[in-house]
C-alpha cells in the first residue's frame, strides 16, 4: 500500500504537470490577447487623428472657396449699373463672410481636437510598445516553462516505471482504473472513521479491512481505495 501511495504521489505530479502542458498554448493567446487590445486602442487613436486632419483640410478648402467666392461678388460689383444689385451683392459677402468665421471656429476646435489626437496616439504607441516588451518577456517564460515541464514529466515518467515494476499487476491494475475515474487521487486516507475521499462515514468493519496491510479495501460510498497506516 505505501507503495501505491508513492506511485500515486507520481502519478499526481504527471498529471499536474500534463494539465500545465495543456494549459500552455491558452495562456499563451491570453497574453497575446493583451497585445490585440493596445494595437486596436493605438488604431482607434490613429483614426481619429486622421479624421481630424482631413476635417482640417476641408475647412480649410471651404474658407478658400468662401475667399474666392467674395472677391467674384466684389467684381461683379465693380460692373454692376444698379443701386439695388449692388446692395444685393454686398448681402451676399456679409452672408459669406459670416460662414467664414463659422469655419475658421470650426477649425480652431478642430485642430484642439487634432492636438489632444495626437497626445493619445502618442501615449498609446508608448503604452504598446510597454506592452510589447512585457508580452515578449512572459511568452520566452512560458517557453521556458514548457521545457523545464518537458523534463519534470520525462523524470516523473521514467520514476513511475521504476515504481510500477515494485507492484504485483492485480494492485497496480485496479489502482490505476480507480486513479483514472478520480480528479484527485485513488487513493484515501481513513481519518477519524471517516474516508478521505468523500469524507463518508466508514463503518468498523470497513475500517478494520482498511488496516489489513495484505487487501485492497475500497469506500462503499466512492470507491476510492482506503488507507490507513498499520
Ligand atoms: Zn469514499
Amino acid at each position: 500500500m505505501e507503495q501505491l501511495l508513492a506511485l500515486q504521489a507520481c502519478d499526481q505530479e504527471i498529471r499536474r504537470l500534463r494539465k500545465e502542458e495543456a494549459d500552455i498554448p491558452l495562456r499563451k493567446q491570453q497574453i497575446e490577447a493583451r497585445l490585440n487590445a493596445h494595437q486596436e486602442g493605438l488604431a482607434q487613436a490613429e483614426r481619429a487623428l486622421l479624421e481630424a486632419r482631413t476635417r482640417i483640410k476641408q475647412l480649410e478648402a471651404e474658407t478658400e472657396a468662401g475667399h474666392q467666392q467674395i472677391q467674384k461678388f466684389r467684381d461683379q460689383q465693380l460692373q454692376i449699373k444698379t443701386n439695388d444689385g449692388y446692395k444685393a451683392l454686398e448681402k451676399e459677402i456679409a452672408t459669406t463672410q459670416q460662414k467664414i468665421r463659422g469655419l475658421e471656429d470650426q477649425t480652431l476646435t478642430t485642430m484642439e481636437a487634432m492636438e489632444e489626437a495626437q497626445g493619445v496616439v502618442q501615449t498609446r504607441r508608448e503604452a504598446l510598445a510597454k506592452e510589447q516588451e512585457r508580452v515578449a518577456q512572459e511568452i520566452q517564460a512560458l517557453e521556458a516553462r514548457r521545457g523545464a515541464i518537458a523534463e519534470d514529466l520525462q523524470r516523473a515518467e521514467a520514476e513511475r516505471i521504476t515504481k510500477a515494476a515494485d507492484i504485483a499487476p492485480d494492485w497496480l491494475a485496479r489502482y490505476e482504473r480507480i486513479f483514472a475515474k478520480q480528479h484527485d487521487a485513488a487513493i484515501a486516507l481513513v481519518e477519524r472513521g471517516t474516508c478521505g475521499g468523500c469524507h463518508m462515514k466508514l463503518s468498523p468493519a470497513q475500517i478494520l479491512d482498511a488496516r489489513k496491510p495484505d487487501t485492497l479495501t475500497l469506500c462503499v460510498h466512492c470507491s476510492r481505495l482506503l488507507y490507513l497506516a498499520p
